[in-house]
């Protein structure tokens, strides 16, 4: 007998589990609005026409090597990801006080930033959105930050920011507590304070001071600029405070597979920053030794060319553009269908995912019904839209609300 015949099968993880299940459906029509990956209007993956250019220019060039890389990556990288999401100008940039370590992807920045708090910061209580992104509260549990608690965020009444709960849960958390904040597009519900609430979110963060861990995964993804999408990150940053930033190349360069990340600690001081990069070393070295060489030069080629960077803006513009217009023709899909409820907070909603408000039994009747996958919360991804399946899911809706 197997040594491992005890071992329990485990349950799919509940949000790439949803294209399990899709692809296991033969129907021709099916639909997958669970994955957070962009698609074409024709429903396919796309890879920007500035990254195939700079993945040419690296083949080409007969002195580059596969050699590994330092512990914490690619330097030229580092520091144009710093630069990209803080602003060439920041403050913290220019006086040399942000340590930032190349990263496998959102997800790697959020884990080795965990650790790195939970061996070395005196608070391991770590407020996160409710709801956030499932994978939020693992990450950090098993990074070894064991009191997770969540913080108010949605209002399913308003379909919209909960920000009277949010301020009373931030204001009774421990002095000094973590707390993970999405810079922009808030994963699920697509809901972003205003500036001015931001502005009172962070007197109040710095008044307690309570450490903010932003998870930057979609800057221009959301608005389609690069610098609007920081905005909530560049307040925090310009009061001198301190912050930690896990930052992802996955949407909004189209580089989801090739997993390139930076995780940045913006310190009070170029001494500090130093001890600290010193030691996300001694995070990341018995993890996984040092991270890809592929995707950070990819990103490298593109941030650091004028031209290529310009490029890649107007690709992004047109990536979000195209997901705003879905929010608009869903939106008005159902108002043409007289679809009973208000639906404007479609068009509302920032960024990839859309909210809907849909229970988990109307969402399992549009998969068993109309073959239309999301995750058991509502939420779907725009991304996956189109004009021709626009006026199938808007009949899913108005056949799973009547
Ligand atoms: N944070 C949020 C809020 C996300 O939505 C995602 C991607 N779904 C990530 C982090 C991490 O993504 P990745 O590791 O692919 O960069």
């Amino acid at each position: 007998a197997s040594v491992f015949a005890g071992i329990a099968q485990a349950p799919e993880d509940p949000i790439l589990g949803v294209t399990v299940a899709f692809n296991k459906d033969p129907n021709p029509n099916k639909v997958n609005l669970g994955v957070g990956a962009y698609r074409t209007e024709e429903g396919k993956p796309l890879v920007l026409n500035v990254v195939r250019r700079a993945e040419q220019m690296l083949i080409n060039d007969p002195t580059r090597y596969k050699e590994y890389l330092p512990i914490t990556g690619l330097a030229e990288f580092n520091k144009l990801s710093a630069k990209l999401i803080f602003g060439a100008d920041s403050p913290a940039i220019l006086e040399n006080r942000v340590a930032t370590v190349q990263c496998l992807s959102g997800t790697g920045s959020l884990r080795v930033g965990g650790e790195f708090l939970a061996r070395h910061y005196h608070e391991h209580t770590v407020y996160i959105p409710q709801p956030t992104w499932g994978n939020h509260p693992k990450v950090f549990t098993l990074a070894g930050l064991k009191d997770v608690r969540y913080y108010r965020y949605y209002d399913p009444a308003t379909r919209g920011l909960d920000f009277k709960g949010l301020l009373e849960d931030l204001g009774s958390a421990p002095n000094g507590a973590i707390v993970l904040i999405h810079a922009c597009a808030h994963n699920p519900t697509g809901v972003d304070p205003t500036l001015d609430q931001w502005e009172q979110i962070r007197q109040l963060m710095r008044s307690k001071s309570l450490l903010p861990f932003f998870d930057s995964a979609y800057q221009g993804f959301a608005s389609g600029s690069l610098d609007k999408d920081a905005q909530s990150v560049r307040m925090f940053v310009a009061d001198g405070g301190e912050l930690l930033m896990a930052q992802s190349y996955a949407k909004n360069m189209g580089m989801y597979g090739e997993r390139v990340g930076a995780l940045s600690i913006v310190c009070r001081s170029a001494d500090v920053a130093s001890r600290v990069e010193s030691q996300l070393k001694l995070v990341i070295r018995p993890m996984y030794s040092s991270p890809p060489l592929h995707g950070p030069s990819v990103v490298a080629t593109i941030l650091k060319d004028s031209e290529m960077f310009k490029e890649w803006t107007v690709e992004l513009k047109a990536m979000a553009d195209r997901i705003i217009s879905m929010r608009q023709q869903l939106f008005d899909a159902l108002k043409a269908r007289g679809t009973p409820g208000d639906w404007s907070h479609i068009i509302k909603q920032i960024g990839m995912f859309t909210f809907t408000g849909l229970t988990s039994e109307q969402v399992a009747f549009m998969r068993q019904e109309y073959h239309i996958y999301m995750t058991s919360d509502g939420r779907i991804s725009m991304a996956g839209l189109n004009a021709k399946n626009v006026p199938i899911l808007a009949d899913a809706i108005h056949a799973a609300v009547t």
